[in-house]
């Protein structure tokens, strides 16, 4: 190597090192090539051609750190290729799913529970009964889980229960159609026994996720498993019927089942008194 080229390669080097490019080693363009997709070979720029002759190598710059010791002699090879990553065509945020804005929908919270099998009322039920009525009631009726009815046809309060219920919204004014209802557990409860904590427990985040996505103004829970799970009250329904309590920024009523009534018929006057309540505070501002 004559000294002209050996200067010349030297201020290569001294500006490949300004640049932190230190090991340099021989790859055949090709290979480099054969590593990327087919798709990445063909964004790859063309193996780039040593500088051109009559552009002025850069003059090198003095660290201003420590000096660096010599460097072994420089193969006399042209600088190497670098080959960039492709350039994505799109942007990787855009590509991102966008972010979830506003509260759930209704819609969103049945399919998240799917056919679900998060307990053991799963095996035995026929059909989940996930609520039905109006997404932006003003009222939601709160019952214990579905009967037999409710199962078969997969809407909360369709059997007797559901009858006394329609009779009770008929009496103080409200429509069905308007309000919504659905249970604490979705699954009927095998012989239609009181739903156990571990069912309510799998259960009942959706019964909240319900609740937000409606924002009504009034819950009304029907009979104790909804007393003692939306509020957290574990005293009897008899003392506690008639009261409102804070759920949130959302007022709730406990009254008694309507199951209990019909087992208890002089008892419907307190089911009517409590009726009368919810049609009183819908009507005040
Ligand atoms: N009883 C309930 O608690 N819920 C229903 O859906 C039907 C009867």
């Amino acid at each position: 190597m004559n000294d002209a080229t050996r200067k010349e390669l030297t201020a290569w080097l001294e500006f490949y090192q300004e640049l932190g490019i230190e090991g340099f080693y021989r790859r055949k363009p090709d290979a480099v090539k054969t590593l990327l997709s087919p798709e990445a070979a063909r964004h790859a720029q063309p193996a780039a051609a040593p500088p051109p002759k009559h552009i002025a190598p850069p003059v090198p710059v003095r660290r201003a750190t420590a000096p660096v010791p010599p460097k072994p002699a420089a193969p006399a090879t042209p600088p190497p290729v670098v080959i960039r990553p492709p350039v994505p065509s799109f942007s990787l945020f855009e590509a991102a799913p966008a972010p979830r804005s506003g509260p759930e929908t209704l819609e969103q919270i049945l399919q998240d529970l799917g056919d679900c099998h998060r307990c053991k009322l799963a095996p035995t039920r026929k059909t989940i009964v996930f609520g039905e009525g109006n997404p932006h009631a003003e009222l939601v009726f709160i019952g214990e889980g579905p009967g037999a009815d409710e199962d078969e046809q997969g809407l909360p309060f369709v059997g007797r229960a559901g009858k006394l219920l329609n009779r009770m919204m008929q009496t103080v004014g409200l429509k069905r159609e308007d309000v919504y209802i659905c249970n604490v557990v979705k699954c009927r409860p095998p012989g239609n026994r009181t739903p156990e904590k571990d069912e309510v427990d799998a259960c009942s985040p959706f019964l909240y996720r319900q609740i937000e996505a409606i924002k009504p103004r009034l819950i009304c829970c029907l009979g104790a498993p909804a007393v003692r799970t939306v509020l957290g009250i574990k005293e009897g329904i008899t003392k506690i019927r008639g009261h409102f309590y804070d759920f949130g920024s959302t007022k709730a009523l406990a009254t008694v089942h309507p199951a209990y009534v019909l087992r208890n018929p002089r008892e419907e006057k307190i089911l009517r008194e409590d009726f009368e309540k919810i049609r009183d505070f819908l009507k005040g501002s």
